[in-house]
């Protein structure tokens, strides 16, 4: 029997939407945009403008994540449209994580508005949690003026279960004796990593909820989900063994540098000597079989004086593509246009695993529209590489089938 473990999952509510807002608010604009029709979103002039997230209000409005910018507008003429601010986006995930970071040292940054926390053998009491996990959404709050959800389980499935029950700024427990109240009457899409065509496959032979799922017969469903069909059907009685992951080992790194045979001030010069150690770093990288979480460029001027510039990666890389794009923004903002007499790059934080460990089926990015990870993984799909998502937190998660490799 395995010991019992305490998992929380912390969401917060509405991100993008929330973060703007306070952010606006914080730069003096007169009005909390989570109360108007608002979205945030792309170029309304551009076809591909589209809705990235809304505030309750416009939701009223039957505006929905993804659709047109165009198309929201004809559905609410009043209403608000902000543009993605990524930058604002990643440093409030930070101040998120720092602060959850304070419980305990087993925390998967599982999105980034999402956070697992192993709270196994920390030193509270069982009955306690429960009040921690009102601090933890309290605190929050009153700390950072943005809501979160936090769920309680055995393990990370029942715990991402329970934070999406009911929202926004709730706690719910979902622990294993609880799953077939609490969880079997749910629609079976509803079930954490159940994508849209293996739940029209499961209606499709008459199994609607998760208990039905739950009680199904093996027979049947190894004839339509093969291999997966023992672990669907655990999943649905609530039964997950999987960890929660740390991400980053800090210790290991890869690096390259190169002292140039005379000082260079131009910066297509650099460009290039870049791109070259972008494709060498990133090949060790793949050949060790990992991804780097932070890069940073290293530089060093015509009087000896070095200094480099660092930054970490919302997800984790290992395509040169990726590499030479952040190490390009590195060099834009960190570069003093000071003559360069050595220059390099270090990849950092890396990890044997990409963040997709929990990804049982391919068309997971199909499920949840609220997940903003998948949503800028659509719009990608869809749209192609957009230029509003920086590289620091584009997502590599769900990736893995359409990645390029050069
Ligand atoms: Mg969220």
């Amino acid at each position: 029997m395995e010991k019992k473990r305490i998992i929380f999952h912390v969401d917060v509510n509405n991100a993008f939407l929330s973060w703007s807002a306070i952010d606006l608010l914080s730069k003096g604009y007169k009005v909390d945009i989570r109360n108007i029709p608002a979205v945030i979103g792309g170029d309304e002039k551009r076809r591909s403008g589209i809705v990235l997230a809304k505030s309750p209000v416009a939701k009223r409005f039957g505006i929905v994540t993804a659709e047109t910018i165009y198309s929201a507008r004809r559905k609410c003429p009043e209403l608000k449209i902000f543009p993605p601010n990524f930058e604002c986006y990643y440093e409030k995930s930070n101040l998120f994580y720092n602060y959850l970071k304070k419980y305990t040292p087993l925390i998967e940054r599982f999105s980034v508005d999402e956070c697992f926390l192993d709270m196994t053998g920390t030193n509270y009491l069982y009955k306690d949690y429960l009040k921690l996990a009102y601090k933890i959404k309290d605190d929050i709050k009153n700390i950072y003026g943005f809501t979160v959800n936090v769920g309680i389980g055995n393990n990370k499935l029942c715990a991402k279960m329970a934070s999406d029950f009911e929202k926004p700024d709730k706690v719910h427990t979902l622990f294993l004796d609880e799953v077939e109240e609490k969880m079997y009457p749910l629609p079976v899409r509803d079930l954490f990593m159940v994508g849209k065509k293996t739940s029209e496959v499961l209606n499709k032979i008459n199994i609607n909820t998760i208990g039905e799922l739950a009680n199904a017969d093996m027979r049947l469903l190894k004839r339509y989900f093969k291999n997966q069909a023992s672990f669907l059907r655990e999943s649905a009685r609530g039964i997950d063994f999987s960890k929660v992951e740390i991400r980053h080992s800090k210790n290991d790194s890869i690096s390259v540098s190169e002292t140039l045979a005379k000082d260079i001030t131009s910066k297509s010069d650099l460009k290039e000597i870049l791109l070259r150690q972008s494709e060498e770093v990133g090949r060790q990288l793949r050949r060790q079989k990992q991804y780097a979480g932070s890069v940073a460029i290293i530089l060093k001027n015509n009087l000896f004086k070095s200094y480099s510039h660092q930054k970490t990666l919302y997800n984790v890389i290992d395509s040169n593509e990726d590499i030479y794009k952040n190490v390009l923004e590195l060099l834009d903002e960190g570069w003093k246009k000071d003559p360069i007499r050595l220059i390099g790059i270090r990849l950092s934080s890396l990890s044997r695993q990409r963040n997709d460990q929990l990804t049982l089926f391919d068309e997971k990015e199909e499920k949840d529209n609220s997940n903003i990870q998948a949503i800028l993984d659509e719009i990608n799909d869809k749209y192609g590489d957009l230029s509003i998502i920086p590289a620091s937190i584009k997502v590599s998660r769900f990736k893995g089938k359409n990645k390029k490799r050069k």
